[in-house]
């Protein structure tokens, strides 16, 4: 199947004095997707819209999916399967100020 671009002004002409159905329905799921906490580290996510699965029947918006902004791990928001495991250790992006409670050593002053 070969799509046909149309031209953005006919596209716009067009769509003039209708209601956005569109608008309303992708914000409730980007503000689902952004409450939702990593299945592994617990931080926060974001919405994302993957090339590889854009629509699903019955639904008129493409399919999101939620990744993780601290570990970069990737799923699917309602059922919470996982896609893509952990990318990185979010404790390594950690502000170097804070204090490493590993390397104390009981005892030691300095
Ligand atoms: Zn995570």
């Amino acid at each position: 199947m070969i799509f046909k671009e149309m031209d953005p002004k006919d596209v716009l002409q067009l769509l003039e004095g209708q209601e956005n159905i569109l608008a309303p329905e992708v914000k409730k799921h980007e503000d689902y997707v952004q409450k939702l906490q990593c299945v592994y580290c617990g931080g926060s996510c974001r919405p994302f819209v993957s090339p590889e699965k854009l629509f699903e029947s019955g639904s008129m918006l493409p399919k999101y999916l939620a990744e993780c902004n601290d570990c970069g791990s990737q799923f699917e928001p309602y059922t919470k399967i996982e896609l893509r495991g952990p990318q990185r250790n979010p404790l390594e992006d950690s502000d170097p100020d804070k204090v490493d409670l590993f390397s104390i050593r009981p005892g030691v002053v300095i």
